[in-house]
Parts: structure tokens; C-alpha cells; sequence
């Protein structure tokens, strides 16, 4: 066969799609297969938000890429005149010096990034949900320039961009192979078999069935997030209450973006536990909540933000794809120079998915990138 792509994504969620956005605006022939239909609830990318921030604690080498992405984001929400960004800022809160109040000082410090030390008494009249929070604060720092974006919107953006440059996106379609052969990749997807130059994997929680000479292990995790309706209203939506990630005395932090006019369906606030959460594959997860988990993240939110405390009113299931070390996987796959994968994201990695995609495009295009990537290759975990 001869190649009727240049290239070929398998997976049109946050990375795909941006990935699609970022080949096909360099003129390349692209397709993209996705198994569910665009914006869809199965997969790591839904629930309406996703907070994006810069400080970042898990490692100060993510901000060139997070300042990249957000120049994709300011430009991706002009060209499709739609709002995508809400800058409310986030508010961190842990014991003094924890890994996270540490590691957002760092960063901040390190890239001259605004951020803000709150005292615990000074939170009351200026992010009242917080005030009288149960758990143990050492120290609130606030980041401004922060907030969250919109996930399925972006995604569906991304796509519509792409399309309109001339990129082919099937829906409804599994991919469930695909092999070297000279000069293409053959991609087996619905039936048919499709012939490119390069392949993209970007499967998300799908990545151990598709990647499978992949030489790093991943353990995807079941992620419950809840809406919470406050008793009261008032300084629960983003004009008074930021975006949040709290430490907690006991379990996982809990994470939190307020309510905002367009939010559509569920509306409240919505919160979850980082890292929490028990393995899954993504075509057996559970995607039932339970009774018990409700009651737990109504108590927790109740501990955390007293002031716009209530009851979970909806809820939904959505999975983690982890490495060992909670860091991405952005790379060639092994022994070949025609596909790349980009997995792995470990629930931090829709900020930057136009970043990514900019780099699975410069993969593809150069066979390099001069992001910073050297922290997120595969290559770190040989003979760990
Ligand atoms: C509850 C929760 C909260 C999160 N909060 C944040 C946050 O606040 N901030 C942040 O930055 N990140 C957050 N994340 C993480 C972020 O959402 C993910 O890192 C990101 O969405 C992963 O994108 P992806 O493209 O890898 O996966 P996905 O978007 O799931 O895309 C993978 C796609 O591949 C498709 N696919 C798989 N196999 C095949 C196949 N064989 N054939 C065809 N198509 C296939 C799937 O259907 C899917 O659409 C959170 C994640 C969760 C679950």
C-alpha cells in the first residue's frame, strides 16, 4: 500500500485533537479515528472543567510548556470565538513547606510567577467559601493569572479548526491494530486498513491495548467527581471564588472549580481527590457512583470550604492513565521513527494540550523538538 496520509491520530480527545490541530495548520494530510464521537464522556476529558495553573508544584520544568500552551489557549479561543478561558485564579493551601505550598514557590520563584501568601486570617474576607476551614492550613497561596478551561469545548474547537484546514476526523471508529509495513503504517480501524507516514497514538486510558511495545507500565485509576449545590449561593461562582487544590489532614488533596453563568449541564461546583482511586480498564470501569463516595466528598468539601458547603447533586466517573513517577510520556515509541505517542497524563494534563500537540507535530515534521521536553521521555525509566 502507499501512503494516502501523511499522518494518522488515533484518539481525538485533548491530546488527539490538539495534535490534529497542530499537523494539519503545517499542511500535512491528516485523519484522525476516534471510538466515540467528539467532546464524549467515556474517556479523561470530561465533567465541563479543567483547572490550569502555572506555579507548578509537581515540577518547575512544566512552565515553558504551560506558558506555550496558554498562548495556543489565548489563540485558540479567538479564532473560534468562543469563551474557553476563565482566569479566577487558584488557591493552594497546605502545612507550611508541604510538597505542594513548597513546590508552587519554587516554580513561582523560579519563572517569576505572581503568586500570593494568604494568612489563614485574611481568608475570610477575601475568598469567604474558605473562611473557618476545618483542615489543618499552614499557609493559602493564591495564583491570579490562573483558572480553568473548558475541555469538551476545546476538544470540539480544536477539531472544528482542523476541519476546516482540511483534516478528516472519523468518529465511532476503534482502531485495533496497526504495523510497520516499508514506508507507511498500517493502521486497522473499522474494517478497513489505512496507510500513513507517520502514526500519532494519543488512546489516552486505552494506551496498554494499543501501544503495547510501549516499555513503560501504566496503571489507569477510577476518578469520581462530584457537583456540589450550595446551601448558599453566595461567593460560589468564579467572580468571588477561585479554582482550588487543598491539602488535606487525612487522604488525598481535594481540587475544586467554582460555578460559572454558561456551565450548562450539571451546574455546582465541582470538586474531587487528586491521586486517589482504585485501578481500571477503561471498558470495564465502573461508572456507577457509589452512595458512600458522595457522602465522603460532601464531608470533605464541608471540611475545605465551610462557606459554600452543601449536598453532591451529580456526579460522574472519569480515569486517570499513570506512570510511576506522575510524570507525562511524550516520545517516539520504541524501535521506530514513524510513531509517536504522547500517554500518561496522570489527571494533569489538559492544560497543556495544544503544547503537546505541538510537539507530537514537531516529532513528526523533524523528528525533534526544541520544547523542553527531556523530563517527560521515556527513556527515564531504563534500568530504573
Ligand atoms: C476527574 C479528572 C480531573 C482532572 N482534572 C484536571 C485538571 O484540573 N487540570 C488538568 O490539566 N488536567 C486534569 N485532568 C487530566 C486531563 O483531563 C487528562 O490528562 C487529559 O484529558 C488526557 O487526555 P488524553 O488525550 O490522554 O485522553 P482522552 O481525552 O481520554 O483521549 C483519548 C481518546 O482516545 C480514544 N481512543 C482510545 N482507544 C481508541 C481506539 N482503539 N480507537 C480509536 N480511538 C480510541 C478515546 O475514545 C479517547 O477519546 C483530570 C482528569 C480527570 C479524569
Amino acid at each position: 500500500m502507499s501512503p494516502q496520509w501523511d499522518v494518522i491520530v488515533v484518539g481525538v480527545g485533548a491530546m488527539g485533537s490538539a495534535a490534529i490541530w497542530q499537523l494539519q495548520r503545517r499542511g500535512l494530510r491528516v485523519l484522525g479515528i476516534e471510538r466515540f464521537s467528539r467532546g464524549h464522556a467515556r474517556g479523561s476529558s470530561h465533567g465541563g472543567s479543567r483547572i490550569f495553573r502555572f506555579a507548578y508544584f509537581e515540577h518547575s520544568d512544566y512552565v515553558p510548556l504551560l506558558r506555550r500552551a496558554d498562548s495556543h489557549w489565548i489563540e485558540l479561543e479567538q479564532t473560534s470565538e468562543q469563551r474557553l478561558l476563565h482566569r479566577c485564579g487558584v488557591l493552594y493551601g497546605g502545612k507550611v513547606g508541604s510538597e505542594v505550598i513548597a513546590g508552587v514557590k519554587h516554580s513561582a520563584k523560579t519563572h517569576g510567577i505572581a503568586i500570593e501568601s494568604i494568612a489563614r486570617e485574611a481568608i475570610e474576607s477575601r475568598f469567604p467559601a474558605f473562611s473557618n476551614c476545618a483542615e489543618p492550613i499552614g499557609e493559602f497561596l493564591f495564583e491570579p493569572n490562573a483558572g480553568f478551561v473548558r475541555p469538551e469545548r476545546a476538544i470540539c474547537a480544536m477539531i472544528a479548526q482542523s476541519e476546516r484546514l482540511g483534516a478528516v476526523v472519523r468518529e465511532n471508529t476503534i482502531v485495533s491494530g496497526w504495523r510497520e509495513n516499508g514506508d507507511c503504517v498500517e493502521v486497522d480501524a473499522g474494517g478497513v486498513t489505512e496507510c500513513a507516514k507517520n502514526l500519532v497514538l494519543c488512546p489516552g486510558a486505552w494506551t496498554a491495548d494499543l501501544a503495547r511495545s510501549l516499555d513503560v507500565p501504566l496503571v489507569n485509576s477510577r476518578q469520581v467527581i462530584g457537583w456540589i449545590t450550595p446551601d448558599q449561593l453566595r461567593h460560589s461562582d468564579a467572580g468571588s471564588m477561585p479554582a482550588f487544590f487543598i491539602e488535606r489532614e487525612s487522604g488525598a488533596p481535594m481540587y475544586g472549580i467554582p460555578m460559572v453563568a454558561d456551565q450548562g449541564s450539571p451546574t455546582g461546583i465541582k470538586i474531587g481527590f487528586h491521586g486517589a482511586g482504585d485501578p481500571c480498564h477503561p471498558n470495564s470501569v465502573d461508572r456507577v457512583v457509589r452512595g458512600d463516595e458522595l457522602r465522603s466528598m460532601e464531608v470533605a468539601f464541608a471540611r475545605v470550604a465551610p462557606g459554600v458547603a452543601g449536598a453532591v447533586t451529580n456526579s460522574a466517573v472519569c480515569m486517570y492513565t499513570n506512570t510511576p513517577d506522575e510524570h507525562f510520556i511524550i516520545d517516539r515509541m520504541p524501535g521506530t521513527d514513524r510513531v509517536s505517542i504522547a500517554c500518561g497524563f496522570c489527571g494533569h494534563g489538559f492544560k497543556f494540550a495544544p503544547v503537546i500537540g505541538e510537539i507530537l507535530a514537531d516529532l513528526v515534521v523533524h523528528g525533534e523538538t526544541s520544547l523542553p521536553i527531556h523530563f517527560l521521555r521515556r527513556n527515564r525509566f531504563v534500568g530504573a
